[in-house]
């Protein structure tokens, strides 16, 4: 098979959708990988790199998509790459379909077969080729709470770990799946007060004997969001109801209860956001202010620390992209975990929640 790999076209994202480590593996089972001029620029990955590891440098988008059977990216495809699209040709990368229907026409109207990484399934349930990105945003979130709670930034000018003699911000993980434990994770280890807001009473148990009783939990609910926000300096949005929109947990009415220049950080917002008042912001401009709360909303944060991003991603999905390779489509009867990745298919959706959430038929 020839498997293409494009240069990412989100602002500000320097991950790429394979590292020379993998082209060998894919070459080494006797297929062809076309790599685009410059692809690997942001992991410190040169063209010569990836000429090494058996790829042909490819000098722009147009021609690794006419050419390629499979395409490897890391984002959803981009209005320019939905054009280049075409019937047989199968995606697999980060779709996030639920909160874009534009993007899902433009998926259905190229007719290819569009495997999403954040629906694909492992034999306990579990998001394999999500889990990755969420370890790393679940970790920076906390990086960027604190870094909007200082004061030149807009927040209330908040050490987040306090010092001695001076109490450390409160800070509330909305959802305690991978993101939120990392989140719970990096805020504990910094001294702050962290409590984690879950709906599944098994996994608030899970959580409080992993951290040892060093967090709160409690049962997701209004009154237990309303109170646990307003006494918040930093929350951390980390829900997830897989392929669908996130549930819009916080109203803009509960953040009049909050403190002033206090920071909410949506890191489902690739998920369409568990804020009212979310909107998706970017690396380059990434925090807004509404009603005195500074929102800090990128949608894809694993994108700046690329090195560490690009490596855990491809870990996770070279198995899943191999079989691909070796066995086309035919992969997915074998695989019930990598079917439900299939969210798109000769012009037809086929993910049920995205269905449910944008009211289309699957
Ligand atoms: P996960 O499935 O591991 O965890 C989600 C948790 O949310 C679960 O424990 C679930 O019980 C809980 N939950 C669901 N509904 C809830 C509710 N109403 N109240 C409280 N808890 C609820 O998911 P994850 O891997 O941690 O991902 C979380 C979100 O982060 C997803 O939207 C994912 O796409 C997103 N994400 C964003 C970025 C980014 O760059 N912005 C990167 C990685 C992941």
């Amino acid at each position: 098979m020839k498997i293409g790999v494009p240069t990412e076209i989100k602002p500000d994202e320097y991950r790429v959708g394979l590292t020379p480590g993998a082209v060998r593996d894919y070459v080494a089972a006797g297929h062809r990988v076309l790599v685009q001029t410059g692809a690997g620029h942001g992991i410190g990955a040169d063209d010569a790199t990836y000429v090494a590891a058996g790829a042909e440098i490819v000098a722009d988008a147009a021609a690794i998509f006419a050419a390629a059977d499979m395409v490897v990216k890391v984002k959803e495809p981009q209005p320019r790459e939905w054009a280049m699209l075409r019937e047989g040709q199968i995606l697999f990368t980060y779709l996030h379909l639920a909160p874009d229907p534009e993007q899902l026409d433009g998926l259905l109207a190229s007719g290819c077969s569009a495997i999403a990484y954040e629906t694909v399934t492992d034999r306990t349930g579990g998001l394999p080729l999500l889990a990755p990105m969420s370890e790393v945003a679940g970790r920076l979130s906390i990086e960027a709470a604190g870094a909007a709670l200082k004061r030149h930034a807009g927040g209330r000018g908040l050490l987040l770990g306090g010092v001695p003699g001076v109490a450390p911000a409160r800070v509330v993980v909305l959802g305690g799946g991978v993101v939120g434990t990392h989140a719970a994770r990096m805020a504990v280890g910094l001294g702050a007060e962290v409590t984690i807001v879950d709906r599944s009473i098994p996994r608030l148990r899970q959580l409080d004997e992993l951290f040892g009783g060093r967090v709160r939990t409690r049962v997701s609910g209004i009154a237990a969001i309303e109170e646990e926000v307003a006494a918040a300096d930093a929350v951390i949005g980390a829900v997830l109801v897989v392929g669908a929109a996130a549930p819009r947990l916080v109203t803009r009415d509960m953040l009049k209860l909050m403190k002033p220049r206090a920071v909410l950080v949506d890191v489902a917002i690739d998920q369409g956001g568990c804020f009212e008042t979310s909107h998706a912001t970017t690396h380059a401009d990434p925090t807004y202010e509404v009603d005195g709360i500074i929102h800090y909303c990128v949608a894809n944060m694993p994108g700046s620390v690329p090195l560490t991003s690009s490596h855990a991603l491809v870990n996770a999905t070279l198995p899943y992209g191999l079989a691909l390779a070796n066995h086309g489509l035919d992969a997915l009867a074998t695989d019930p975990g990598l079917m439900a990745g299939l969210n798109v298919h000769r012009g037809r959706l086929t993910n049920a929640p995205v269905g449910e959430s944008l009211g289309r038929a699957w």
